[in-house]
């Protein structure tokens, strides 16, 4: 599928409150957040799960992480730290059917996730 709210997101068909952008990804506010800072991030080259970067260029799977570190530094959250989470199908929580990485940050989060 590749018509999820987040194909939508990165057409501009729909506003999202936005942190960051470049060539590579798309960063913005969660609309449900479940801590004081929980961004998304997503590829601008689409992926529908995480278990697709397999078989993609370690390049381009560099340049998203890089990315993601890049925002959470940018969000003032690397002294005190902060939680990358990806979920992946449906075992692991998975909704939008487009890979992001959720940034969760601005509380002390608990371990293990339910
Ligand atoms: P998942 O469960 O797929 O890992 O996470 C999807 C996330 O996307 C959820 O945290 C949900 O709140 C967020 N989300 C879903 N629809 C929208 C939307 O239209 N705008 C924004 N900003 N976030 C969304």
């Amino acid at each position: 599928m590749s018509n999820t709210i987040f194909d939508k997101i990165l057409a501009g068909d729909i506003p999202v409150d936005s942190v960051f952008e470049d060539e590579d990804v798309l960063a913005f506010n969660d609309v449900n957040p479940k801590a004081p800072v929980h961004v998304l991030v997503i590829p601008k080259k689409r992926a529908s799960r995480f278990s697709e970067l397999s078989g993609r260029p370690i390049e381009e799977i560099g340049r998203f992480f890089a990315a993601v570190s890049r925002i959470a530094a940018l969000l003032d959250l690397d002294e005190n730290g902060y939680r990358v989470v990806i979920n992946n199908g449906p075992d692991g929580g998975q909704e939008v059917e487009y890979l992001h990485a959720h940034i969760l940050g601005g509380r002390r989060l608990t371990w293990p996730p339910g």
